[in-house]
């Protein structure tokens, strides 16, 4: 449930909720608006008294939280969430791009690509040195030689890394390197792994499952965030639907469903959810003219010699392209890009 402070609440009569809300053994989540802070109650499903905290100074009001997804709510926090990345506060009216290769291959393929998608105007990147790939004998990533590689890209070009973590085991290692943790479609509901990446308070890009639904999504975001994580940037990545033409169906729809569902920012990957780099474009503005927060987008300088996903990767001239269409898509809906000239994260 929800206690809703009244607007003249001070600190003690806050303090003094938190410590009544775990007294009953449940879980106290602050959400601080510009008006008035709500308190989030959170137990274990089983029914509990609202007179509890009614009528405890400084309440207003006590309300459930209807959904099954609590802190990812927009219920529970109406004003969207937002955090910045290098400079880019997501989630406001900034639009934030990543881009990137999807693997991290080699030093020059890595250095070129990050100074090719910087100079376009992206402001972090994106590549992968631990992948999850369909078949066991597809490349697998560079590893920890892999993520050198994005730490010397970070060091050239000053922009954010982006990269996936798979298993729980391997997250000292990769936060060592990475500014943002991705979670893979195929991790979505890796619980384990949801629950430590929420522990390690890193700034999360959690991306849809291709068969799950998005309350699920919503779910699995609940994962990172009771654990105290807030930092969670969803991201659509296409789904499997019977169509065959395309690698996966974007679901434009779950953009603007998300924004309403959830105060979290919501990104689109039109490389992964298209699969064809000739859709990628088109895709992206379709995004941006739905309301999302950012792109994810995967770039590199010879698409026909990559690792992996060469097909639905743009050379760094057709990302250049794409970027500035967004701006003009985003002119109609009330968005900027803000030029990548930042170098920190916080
Ligand atoms: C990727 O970003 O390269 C990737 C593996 O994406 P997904 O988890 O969406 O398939
Ligand atoms: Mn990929």
């Amino acid at each position: 449930m929800m206690i809703i402070m009244r607007t003249d609440a001070d600190q003690e009569q806050i303090d003094h909720v938190v410590e009544r809300v775990q007294h009953f053994g449940l879980r106290a989540h602050l959400s601080t608006g510009e008006e008035r802070t709500i308190i989030g109650a959170i137990g274990d499903g089983r029914p509990v008294d609202k007179d509890l905290f009614l009528y405890l100074p400084g309440v207003d009001r006590v309300v459930p939280i209807t959904r099954p997804y609590k802190l990812a709510s927009r219920e529970f926090r109406p004003q969207n969430t937002v955090f910045p990345v290098n400079g880019v506060q997501l989630g406001s009216d900034q639009i934030l791009i990543i881009a990137g290769p999807c693997s991290v291959e080699s030093r020059t393929q890595l250095l070129e690509t990050a100074q090719a998608v910087k100079e376009a105007g992206a402001h972090a990147l994106r590549g992968g040195a631990f992948k999850p790939r369909t078949s066991p004998y597809s490349f697998q990533g560079m590893g920890e030689q892999g993520l050198e590689l994005l730490a010397e890209a970070r060091e050239l070009t000053g922009m954010p890394i982006v990269t996936e973590v798979m298993t729980p085991e391997q997250i000292p290692l990769v936060t060592r390197y990475a500014d943002v943790l991705q979670i893979g479609a195929r991790n979505m509901q890796n619980y384990s792994l949801l629950h430590a990446i929420g522990e390690s308070q890193y700034p999360v890009l959690l991306k849809r499952g291709m068969m799950s639904t998005i309350e699920e999504l919503l779910m699995a975001a609940e994962y990172i965030l009771s654990h105290g994580n807030r930092r969670v940037m969803l991201c659509e990545r296409g789904i499997r639907t019977f169509e065959t033409a395309t690698r996966n169906t974007t679901d434009i729809n779950a953009i603007p469903v998300l924004k309403s569902l959830t105060h979290l920012p919501v990104i689109l990957d039109p490389s992964h959810s298209t699969g064809q780099w000739s859709l990628v474009t088109a895709i992206a503005r379709a995004a941006i003219a739905a309301g999302a927060d950012g792109l994810i987008i995967e770039v590199h300088p010879n698409p026909s010699e990559a690792l992996s996903d060469g097909g639905q990767s743009l050379k760094p001239e057709r990302f250049a392209e794409l970027i500035s269409q967004i701006k003009l898509i985003g002119q109609v809906v009330g968005r900027k890009i803000n030029s990548s000239e930042h170098n920190e994260l916080h």
